[in-house]
């Protein structure tokens, strides 16, 4: 009931502030950012986690607008938003990665370009240090879509790809929120895995307070970005490590392209972020795109559908982020936040954390 009553109220934000768009004209390039949705607290986030993940966006951003505005490929562009990203331990993704039952750091990742239609996914990796390049060497450089587990990190080695040891993912606020997440469910925590600092007093206490952000259910944080590129390319990538206290080899959506991720040139790109088992159930990225494509919905039309009404009313929680057909930027979301960010050819630039902040446009 009190599930519920909270889902209403995020609807509710959502129509009144969180379904945004960029200016009717066209721009040569766009790119919209997100780093995770969920359960975002004003009086929980610190102005200093605040500025922080403020700046992690700004540098993403920028780092993949350089790209466009110089005239480089999408695919480029999302690649170095999102390796920063990932080697930032505020996001749910590469290092800073939430943790399974068993105390494993297991990345999903995902790339699509809208041209040809191509696209790569790696899941479960544990070794790989940036899961958007394995994703990106998959759609490249093997005849397949998705690699899963240690042979798809063999392949990203193979591809000469950075691996390091499992420990370097780890970080004292997500290890903190497998403790909170297990012990919520009378259980006890795995043994601390092997190579990682010891948890000094002081530390941990920081790592709880940082950990309380995190929702109950996951530490959000995932990461994706969708780009449209002066060539006319469409295209989207997301990056996670899943939800907290995953069990049996759980794949989110994240890694599945049509679910988590999509891109088709002229139409739209989407990367999506929540409790994934919604987004699979629903295909959300690419039913977005198909009620662009076929309905002839606007991007924000198409994401009020999907997220504000079909994802709330089968009771998911979460948020994505699209490029339109004329390449204008939007967000939908039906959690009280969703770290996001977008800048265009125009100059048009947003970075916000809120669902009632931000461009109501
Ligand atoms: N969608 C991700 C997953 O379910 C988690 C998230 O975006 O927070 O694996």
């Amino acid at each position: 009931m009190k599930h519920r009553f909270i889902l209403a109220a995020c609807a509710a934000m959502a129509v009144a502030g969180s379904l945004t768009i960029a200016r009717a004209e066209t721009p040569r390039w766009s790119i919209v950012i997100h780093g995770g949705a969920g359960v975002i607290d004003r009086a929980q986030l610190s102005p200093d986690l605040d500025a922080a993940y403020r700046a992690a966006l700004d540098k993403a951003l920028a780092a993949g607008a350089k790209i466009l505005a110089e005239g480089g490929a999408g695919l480029d562009a999302i690649e170095a938003a999102i390796t920063l990203m990932e080697d930032d331990p505020l996001f749910n993704a590469g290092r800073g990665a939430v943790f399974s039952a068993e105390g494993r750091n297991e990345l999903d990742a995902s790339i699509m370009e809208g041209t040809g239609l191509k696209a790569g996914a790696v899941a479960g990796l544990r070794t790989t240090r940036h899961p958007i390049s394995a994703a990106r060497a998959v759609m490249e450089k093997s005849p397949h879509v998705l690699l899963a587990g240690a042979d798809a990190d063999r392949f990203a080695a193979s591809n000469g790809l950075e691996q390091v040891k499992p420990g370097y993912f780890f970080t004292e606020r997500r290890w903190q929120g497998l403790v909170r997440f297990l012990a919520a469910r009378g259980e006890a925590p795995p043994k601390r895995p092997r190579g990682v600092p010891k948890a000094a007093k002081n530390v941990a206490h920081t790592a709880v307070k940082a950990a309380a952000i995190d929702s109950a259910t996951h530490g959000f944080g995932t990461v994706g970005v969708a780009v449209m590129d002066q060539k006319g390319q469409w295209a989207a990538g997301t990056s996670t490590g899943g939800t907290t206290g995953k069990r049996w080899g759980r794949v989110g959506d994240a890694p599945i392209i049509g679910a988590g991720t999509y891109a088709q040139d002229g139409i739209c790109a989407v990367s999506a972020t929540g409790t994934g088992e919604y987004f699979l159930r629903l295909g959300v990225a690419r039913r977005i795109c198909a009620l662009v494509e076929l309905r002839g919905l606007s991007i924000q039309a198409a994401l009020r559908q999907v997220i504000t009404s079909e994802l709330t009313a089968l009771g998911g929680d979460g948020g994505v982020i699209a490029i339109g057909p004329r390449g204008e930027t939007a967000f939908g979301l039906n959690t009280s936040g969703m770290y996001r960010a977008r800048l265009d050819s125009a100059g048009d630039k947003e970075i916000s954390i809120f669902a009632d902040e931000g461009d109501p446009r």
